[in-house]
């Protein structure tokens, strides 16, 4: 996936600082974050979204990410929303799947905030 931003910074192309990594995923900050703890949890291979034959280690690695983002960022103690947008009516704009992390405020009671 040549032209696949995620792909690039997921391979360290660009010396992005990871707050996680393992082999199957990688954890950086959101470019334009939308609270004061926005990383996204990225794998390193290439799925369009989560409907994409992801392997159950891949989903397993982003979990344990998400636990280890969650602990450095004190956000396991405040709470914190997990957001995957997938497609046009999910809102997606990065076509290589992504978990957005949000906490560090409160983000209120809405089921659905587009990160
Ligand atoms: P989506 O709208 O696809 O769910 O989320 C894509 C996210 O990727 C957005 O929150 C956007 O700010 C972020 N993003 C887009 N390009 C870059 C980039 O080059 N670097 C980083 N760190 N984040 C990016
Ligand atoms: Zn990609």
């Amino acid at each position: 996936m040549e032209d696949c931003i995620f792909c690039k910074i997921a391979s360290g192309a660009f010396g992005t600082e990871f707050h996680y990594e393992d082999e199957n995923v990688v954890a950086f900050d959101d470019l334009h974050p939308q609270a004061p703890v926005h990383v996204l949890v990225v794998p390193k291979n290439h799925y369009a979204n989560i409907i994409d034959g992801v392997p159950a280690e891949v989903l397993a690695s982003m979990a344990k990410a998400v636990e280890a983002v969650a602990a450095k960022t004190g956000i396991d103690k405040t709470g914190f929303r997990c957001i995957m947008n997938t497609g046009a009516d999910g809102g997606q704009t990065v076509m290589h799947l992504h978990m957005h992390v949000l906490g560090g405020a409160s983000l209120g009671e809405g089921l659905i905030a587009k990160a």
